[in-house]
């Protein structure tokens, strides 16, 4: 078990990687650009542990897939076990935050939709998780802070947003898959792409940053 990657802090401590939680279709302009409307009840789909990829590591796009797409996210870490949470005190349960890519096969996963099938497949992959060093929510004392995100591939700035934007804030999010799921220490929650997301190809060089506090650099090969 020892050998399995951990999650790190900005200050070396390190985590276990838990369940990975993602929301769909979070900012109404993805929404709208993915030809959709922010759905009554949030989107959930789940990756793998195995999907996690560290800082400075590669995404490796697979064969079986001719349209990959980056989706810069806030990923939020969970602290503390939880059923039933007030959603003020969300923050509580927070360990840190970090900026994610939701690499997403996007053929895969259009042709799930189309066919009523999971997305497991399109979203859960070998390295469609990559995510940066955490920041605490310590440094933020018992607030959720907002935060901007941005992502450059190969220089050019591609996606740029504020979590501000979120139909669903954090401390929601928390609340439901807390209810749904139960949530426990070292899970993840990746909480949905701004605009602009694109495709990646093989030799590109993704940065993504949650501006100000961590950022993320990945290869593509
Ligand atoms: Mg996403």
């Amino acid at each position: 078990m020892d050998n399995y990657k951990k999650l790190k802090f900005t200050d070396g401590t390190e985590y276990p990687v838990g369940t990975i939680y993602c929301i769909g279709q979070n900012y109404a302009k993805h929404a709208l650009e993915m030809g959709s409307t922010v759905a009554e009840n949030p989107t959930i789909f789940i990756k793998p542990p195995s999907a996690f990829i560290e800082d400075n590591e590669m995404i490796v796009l697979p064969d079986f897939s001719s349209n990959v797409h980056y989706e810069v996210e806030l990923v939020v870490l969970i602290g503390k076990d939880c059923k039933e949470i007030d959603e003020n005190l969300a923050w509580e349960y927070i360990a840190g935050y970090a900026v994610g890519i939701d690499v997403t096969l996007r053929d895969i996963q259009n042709q799930a939709k189309k066919e009523g099938k999971p997305w497991a497949v399109a979203k859960g992959f070998f390295s469609s998780a990559p995510i940066s060093k955490f920041i605490k929510q310590n440094v933020f004392g018992s607030k959720i802070p907002f935060f901007d995100l941005k992502l450059y591939v190969n220089n050019e700035l591609k996606q740029y947003g504020s979590t501000k934007e979120m139909e669903r804030t954090v401390a929601n999010l928390i609340k439901y898959l807390a209810n749904v799921f139960s949530l426990r220490k070292g899970d993840l929650i990746f909480t949905g792409t701004p605009a602009g997301v694109g495709q990646i190809k093989t030799g590109d060089k993704i940065e993504a940053e949650l501006t100000g506090f961590s950022k993320l650099y990945v290869g593509v090969k």
